[in-house]
């Protein structure tokens, strides 16, 4: 008996034992396992010939050269291979969030949690319009904003941290949206990945790595991390993508994300990466798949 299977019990009812009885009538008798053959293979009945395949090319050999000691999904040259790529699908993109100033960016990120950039981009134009400084959002009441954002979604807790956001620039820093990474967390509703969009967009200052959600799953997709807290992927990623590559890694990927490796049914047959990418979820492959990648 193939290890790790276990004879299949009659349940209590019965019904199994009339499966079995009638695979037994069925089936020829149970043969031992050949040399070579994949445990908890097939080993009754009349089994299909496996197609003829060179041994380099056996689902055996692919995952051995995969997976077994060679393979190191953060090697730099697997990691150079798809900052490559990624510059070569997008050359020139940066924020798809509308703004004229780190104030509007910080506003536009704020706004754009759990909401599209498409849908952020339709509120902000008028948003700004209405109400044109720093100053002017600190005189609000976040009651008083919420009904301008209320389209972006999570409407009372985005007004919270813009209107709070607002008071505490003016109150401290001069009402100047400040570079600084330990300032700019400082700010509610306030973490890293706004902080970064903005020192990253508006400053041009790499301080880490945004970690949005296409960022987030396409890392791990392409096994860059393996964890699931944007904080800790975006140590993974700092350790792994050179620091002049920060802001356009974050870029590159969410247009990535948006475009193609979308999160369900990513367009594998067309992605500059896919045979260098195993994710488990892939739509197409000319490689195996990890079904760990993602
Ligand atoms: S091959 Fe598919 S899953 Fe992998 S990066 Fe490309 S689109 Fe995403």
């Amino acid at each position: 008996m193939a290890r790790g299977v276990a004879p299949r019990q009659p349940a209590r009812t019965g019904r199994q034992d009339k499966v079995r009885s009638a695979r037994t009538r069925m089936a020829p008798p149970p043969q031992p396992r050949q040399p070579g053959s994949t445990p908890g293979a097939r080993v009754g009945g009349v089994a299909p010939s496996p197609p003829k395949v060179p041994a380099s090319r056996t689902p055996a050999a692919a995952k051995a050269s995969k997976l077994g000691k060679g393979y190191n999904p953060i090697a730099p040259e697997r990691v150079d291979q798809i900052l490559k790529r990624l510059n070569d699908l997008y050359p020139n993109v940066t924020c798809a969030l509308t703004h004229a100033s780190a104030w509007e960016l910080l506003v536009a990120t704020i706004l754009s949690a759990q909401s599209t950039d498409v849908n952020v981009n339709r509120v902000t134009p008028g948003l700004f319009r209405k109400y044109p400084t720093v100053q002017a959002f600190a005189a609000l009441t976040p009651e008083q904003l919420e009904p301008d954002v209320r389209s972006t979604g999570f409407f009372r807790n985005k007004s919270k941290s813009v209107v709070g956001a607002a008071k505490k620039l003016v109150a401290d820093f001069g009402g100047e949206v400040p570079d600084d990474i330990e300032k700019l967390l400082s700010l509610p509703g306030v973490a890293r990945k706004t902080a970064n969009v903005v020192l990253g967009t508006w400053f041009k200052k790499a301080e880490g790595v945004v970690v949005d959600t296409h960022v987030h799953r396409i890392s791990r997709r392409l096994e860059l991390t393996a964890h699931d807290e944007p904080q800790k992927i975006e140590l993974d990623l700092m350790k792994i993508i050179p620091r002049d590559r920060w802001i356009m890694f974050s870029h590159q990927v969410i247009w990535h994300g948006r475009k193609l490796c979308l999160a369900r049914k990513p367009k594998c047959a067309d992605c500059a990466l896919e045979n260098i990418c195993h994710a488990g979820d892939k739509t197409w492959s000319t490689v195996d798949m990890h079904k760990n990648a993602l």
